[in-house]
Parts: structure tokens; C-alpha cells; sequence
């Protein structure tokens, strides 16, 4: 291997620190801890491992979990009416709804249905038309994650050549323009995108945001290129019975070429959350007036 390994477990780890202690401070001036909703519908393993975590995270930092769990049966009325209370409640800075929800509940009614001012995850369209606008607002957690590391790694970005590979709302389409507003020349690349190896040869960043297991290989890496994978894909168990845990990079043949490159797991997971913490402290600073370290 001779690519650099992106310890993303210590850069969110050392993020959460400078959150926690900016925490501090805000608790000092206003008397209250910023605080975090959660709301989980039905009984996902995947999902409920994911709710439990932010809240964990979010105590850490020294702010409020407010953990909601309801029934697989709850109807979309009920859902809403939760969405509503929270939006009115001062002690709740963020709501974070749990994705997927059961069939019965459509996302795109519950998303919209969160104050935008609330929207940590940065799902609402009101916060992706800030973001394609360039007003502040609330950033997807993944993608600022990953232009965190970016930036760790590479310092200035303007002028690099970026391929994003995958243009979904909460990651490929937010980190496309994430890199845009850093001054990168960002080619976005699907599934119908001609000749992907070609078009990825031609990138100092890649981000790879697919959900196909080790499908971006080693010779389709620039030599020296930064390589972000925000793949998770399980595969299924092999012979000692042991599934495991990959990304949308091939990382072993990648690693032989690239500059550094973002293991999984142990890459963009643990910023995503570092992010959602981030975002959560600063929506309780935007409600209060309270000035913070702007580059958390
Ligand atoms: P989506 O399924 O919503 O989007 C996948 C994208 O990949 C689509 O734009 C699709 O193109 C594109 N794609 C599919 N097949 C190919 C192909 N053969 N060649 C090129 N592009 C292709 O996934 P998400 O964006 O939600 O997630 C992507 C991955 O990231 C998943 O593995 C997911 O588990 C992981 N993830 C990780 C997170 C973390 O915290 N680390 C958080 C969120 C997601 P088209 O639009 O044309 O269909």
C-alpha cells in the first residue's frame, strides 16, 4: 500500500472535542444545552444502531437526546403531529427523522414538515436551495464529512478536478456542489455515465457515493489522487461465517495508486456523525445569537 490511510474515526473524533468545548461555552452564556430530537419509527436493526449512536454522540458533546420511538403502525398524521410539537418546542435545536420510514408514512411529506431551521440533516428543499444558491443553511452530514477530510488532506481545493460517482439528494447531489462552491471543476457521474474508468482516470478527488461493493478499482485512480469512499455494503458471510464491511472502492488495489484514500469502515462513517453533532450545535447558536468557531 502506499496511499496515505484518512483516519476519519480521529478527524471526527478530534472534531466532536472542538464541538464539546464550543458546547461548553454556549451552555455558560445561555444557561441551556443545545439539543438533539431523534425519532425512530418501527424496529430496522440498521436503523435503530444508527439512532442509538447519534444520541450517544450527542450526550458525549455534552448537549440533550431527545430519543422518540414509535410503532411500525404509527400513521403519517401521528408522525406529523410528533414533527410539529418538536418544531415548537425551545429546548429542541434539531429533529432528526430516521430513514427509511414504514410504507404507510411518505419521506418527502415528513421532511418537508420539519422546520428548515431545525433540518440538521439538511434534507429539507429549502436547505438544498441554499445550498445550490450558496446561503447558509443546514448541509447534508455525509458530504460535509467528506469535504472535512478533503480539506484536512488537501488544504485549498480550487482548481482540483473532482468526480463525484453518484448524484443522490443526500450525498452525491450536496457533494457535487460542496466541491463547486470550494472552486473544484466537479464532473458528476451515474449510471449512465459513458465510460466511468475513463471519466474517474481524469480526477484529483474522487468521491465515490454508489452503493456497489469495490466497484471503483484500482486502475481507474489517477496516481496520487484522493480517494473518498462513502460506500457501506455488506457482503454476505464467507466461509469462518463472518460477514464484512466494504465500500464502493476496491480498497487494496486502489491504496496501490492513489495519494490517500478513506478506509471502510473507519473513513466518512464516523464524520457523518461528527457532522450532525456539528450541525445541531450550530442551529442553537443560530438561535440564540451565540457567536462560534466558524470553522467547526
Ligand atoms: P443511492 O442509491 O441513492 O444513489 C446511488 C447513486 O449511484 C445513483 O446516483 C446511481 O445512479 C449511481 N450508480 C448506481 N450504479 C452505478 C454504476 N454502475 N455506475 C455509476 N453510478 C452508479 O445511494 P446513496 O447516495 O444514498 O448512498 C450511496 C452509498 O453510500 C451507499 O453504499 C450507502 O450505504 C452509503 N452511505 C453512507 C453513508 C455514511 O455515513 N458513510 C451515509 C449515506 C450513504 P442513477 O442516479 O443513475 O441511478
Amino acid at each position: 500500500m502506499t496511499a496515505k490511510r484518512i483516519d476519519g474515526k480521529a478527524v471526527a473524533a478530534a472534531l466532536r472535542e472542538r464541538i464539546a468545548a464550543e458546547v461548553a461555552r454556549f451552555r455558560d452564556a445561555t444557561g441551556r444545552a443545545p439539543g438533539l430530537a431523534t425519532v425512530l419509527v418501527g424496529e430496522d436493526p440498521a436503523s435503530a444502531v444508527y439512532v442509538r449512536s447519534k444520541g450517544k454522540a450527542t450526550l458525549e458533546a455534552g448537549m440533550e437526546s431527545f430519543a422518540h420511538h414509535l410503532p411500525m403502525i404509527t400513521t403519517q398524521g401521528e408522525l406529523v403531529a410528533l414533527v410539529d410539537r418538536l418544531n415548537d418546542d425551545p429546548a429542541v435545536d434539531g429533529i432528526l427523522v430516521q430513514l427509511p420510514l414504514p410504507p404507510q408514512i411518505d419521506e418527502r411529506v415528513i421532511i418537508t414538515r420539519i422546520s428548515p431551521d431545525k433540518d440538521v440533516d439538511g434534507f429539507h428543499p429549502v436547505n438544498a436551495g441554499r445550498l445550490a444558491i450558496g446561503l447558509h443553511g443546514f448541509v447534508p452530514c455525509t458530504p460535509l464529512g467528506c469535504l472535512k477530510l478533503l480539506q484536512g488532506e488537501l488544504g485549498d481545493l480550487a482548481g482540483k478536478d473532482a468526480v463525484v460517482i453518484g448524484r443522490s439528494n443526500i450525498v452525491g447531489k450536496p457533494m457535487a456542489l460542496l466541491l463547486l462552491k470550494e472552486s473544484c471543476t466537479v464532473t458528476v457521474a451515474h449510471s449512465k455515465t459513458r465510460d466511468l474508468p475513463e471519466v474517474v482516470r481524469r480526477a484529483d478527488i474522487v468521491v465515490a457515493a454508489v452503493g456497489r461493493p469495490e466497484m471503483v478499482k484500482g486502475d481507474w485512480i489517477k496516481p496520487g489522487a484522493t480517494v473518498i469512499d462513502v460506500g457501506i455494503n455488506r457482503l454476505p458471510a464467507d466461509d469462518d461465517g463472518k460477514s464484512r464491511l466494504v465500500g464502493d472502492v476496491d480498497f487494496n488495489s486502489a491504496a496501490e495508486v492513489a495519494g490517500a484514500i478513506t478506509p471502510v469502515p473507519g473513513g466518512v462513517g464516523p464524520m457523518t456523525i461528527a457532522c450532525l453533532i456539528r450541525n445541531t450545535f450550530v442551529s442553537a447558536a443560530r438561535r440564540e445569537g451565540f457567536s462560534y468557531e466558524k470553522s467547526l
